[in-house]
């Protein structure tokens, strides 16, 4: 199934945001947030008369990197023996469609390509015999916008990783798992990322697991998955797409900070 969060192209108020179920192009109105009960109001719109929104409003979003070997090896980096984790701030969330906005303080902003996972239900401490997928509302595309030339010197990643509009992810929810997606980058329309999760060096089990045992996932929380090799940089008037098979194509323009 397919959900996705949204606003009618007319409406009022940006603020005024529905979950809904995509059928055929269609988008059916459910009531509450997409994790819910997905009771239909009788409300429909076609998409081509909504505006997407970003999937969920995380309380955080938490990252994996290094979690594909060739991508590790790319940027001279060891393989990782425990997932490495970091966290880009909510207000790094765009939409799908929406600018990414080059900062002034960098001068190399790379994307990266992710599968993301939406969490569904609260999550603390998964115990041996529960399933991680209990708490997954469903997979979505993500891109990791990083400023690569801030990641090094900073040692923590807060401006690399958590710079405003950097963490674009849509435009759909899918709440079926497929273990062999692809995940693939474009920008300008040429390939410049494809690769099967299956080559992922972490599960999806064993990274919920890890993180759980540390901080509380909300409803809405954001895991993103790490990118696989190929990462590249991005410059103003590029548009960059982010598609995982199955899911769809996050697509976002690129401009350059008018501070
Ligand atoms: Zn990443």
């Amino acid at each position: 199934m397919k959900l996705c969060r949204f606003v009618p192209s007319d409406a009022a108020s940006p603020a005024d945001a529905h979950a809904g179920i995509v059928e055929n192009e269609i988008v059916a109105e459910v009531r509450g947030e997409i994790w819910g009960s997905r009771e239909r109001t009788g409300q429909q719109w076609p998409l081509g008369a909504i505006k997407l929104l970003a999937p969920s409003t995380p309380s955080k979003i938490v990252c994996v990197g290094r979690n594909y070997a060739a991508h590790a090896s790319e940027l001279g980096n060891e393989l990782p023996k425990e997932p490495l984790i970091f966290l880009k701030p909510p207000s790094s969330v765009i939409a799908p469609g929406e600018a990414i906005v080059l900062p002034s303080v960098s001068k190399r902003v790379d994307f990266e390509g992710e599968l993301a996972v939406v969490i569904g239900k609260r999550c603390k401490h998964v115990k041996p015999s529960e399933k991680v997928t209990n708490y997954i509302a469903g997979y979505t595309c993500l891109n990791d916008v990083t400023a690569r030339d801030l990641q090094k010197p900073d040692g923590q990643w807060w401006r690399a990783k958590g710079s405003d509009t950097f963490c674009p992810f849509g435009p759909f929810l899918e709440t079926e798992f497929d273990p062999a997606a692809t995940v693939e980058t474009f920008v300008n329309g040429i390939r410049k990322q494809s690769a099967s999760i299956s080559h992922w060096i972490f599960s999806l089990d064993a990274i919920i697991r890890w993180i759980a045992q540390v901080m509380t996932l909300e409803p809405g929380d954001v895991i993103a998955t790490g990118t696989p090799e190929g990462v590249g940089p991005l410059c103003a008037g590029d548009t960059v797409e982010v598609a995982v098979s199955g899911i769809g194509t996050l697509r976002n323009t690129v401009v350059a900070s008018q501070d």
